[in-house]
């Protein structure tokens, strides 16, 4: 078996004196996609924010065999990258503006060799490339939230419900998109209400639930589970 890619154990988080993460742990391995689901209010998105610095939690977080650098910045450096749930696209810039952004920490040459890998992945942003972000669809705007992200070349990518506020259809292509970045040896953590289709994509998924893991295995198995089926996954 290959070294984990990321190692949480027993995370805590609490707001003031709530806490909302009551240990949760969670193992990823390289290249794989982990999908997180869970109801609202589960601790979702905490869990990520957590992983990336942004809020304080107690516990362990191993990344790549080593303890994860304590700010957002070095965990941005090692290749960590949240996208996160509202986008937080900057809507009076043009998408190139907002994609620029998102390569802000690497030299001009990373960048144009990178540019150019986005814009072909997302010919749709390139013809839009002077579009400003604020009027773009609801699945464009996702597209370039994703694309911010990749300008910093992830190893690691937290996406925060990607599927969230699209329709049916546009939520297949987002989530296609998100199974071929893979390919290119990313590994994603994939934060999702809509748990069906991100059982279809992931290896391996975790059910939380008022802020502790219920359940996790392969997503074949998770996705055949009767109990699981019928609170998370609908009948259809
Ligand atoms: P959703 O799918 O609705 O985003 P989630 O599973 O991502 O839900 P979180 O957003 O992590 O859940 O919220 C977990 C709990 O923490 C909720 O009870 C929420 O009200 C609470 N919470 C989240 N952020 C804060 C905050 N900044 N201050 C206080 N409580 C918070």
């Amino acid at each position: 078996m290959t070294k984990p890619l990321l190692q949480v154990s027993d995370i805590h988080v609490s707001y003031g004196r709530a806490e909302v993460l009551h240990g949760i742990s969670l193992e990823m391995q390289p290249g794989s996609i982990v999908t997180v689901i869970g109801a609202n209010g589960a601790g979702k998105s905490t869990l990520l924010n957590a992983l990336m610095g942004i809020v304080p939690s107690k516990g362990t977080i191993l990344y790549d065999g080593a303890p994860v650098p304590r700010s957002v910045e070095e965990r941005v450096a090692a290749g960590l990258c949240l996208v996160p749930e509202k986008r937080e696209l900057f809507s009076t810039m043009s998408v190139e503006d907002n994609i620029e952004l998102g390569g802000f920490l690497r030299n001009a040459a990373d960048r144009d060799r990178t540019r150019a890998d986005v814009y072909e992945r997302f010919p749709r942003l390139k013809e839009r490339r002077k579009q400003l972000a604020g009027t773009l669809s609801g699945g464009e705007r996702q597209m370039l939230a994703l694309a911010r992200a990749l300008m910093a070349r992830p190893r690691l990518l937290l996406l925060d419900e990607p599927s969230l506020g699209l329709a049916p259809k546009i939520v297949i292509d987002i989530l296609n998109i998100v199974s071929e970045l893979r390919k290119t040896g990313v590994s994603i953590l994939l934060v999702e209400q809509n748990a069906r289709a991100a059982l279809e994509i992931a290896d391996h998924g975790y059910l939380v639930e008022l802020g502790e893991v219920k359940l996790s295995g392969a997503a074949s198995d998770l996705a055949s589970n009767p109990a699981l089926m019928e609170s998370y996954l609908g009948t259809h």
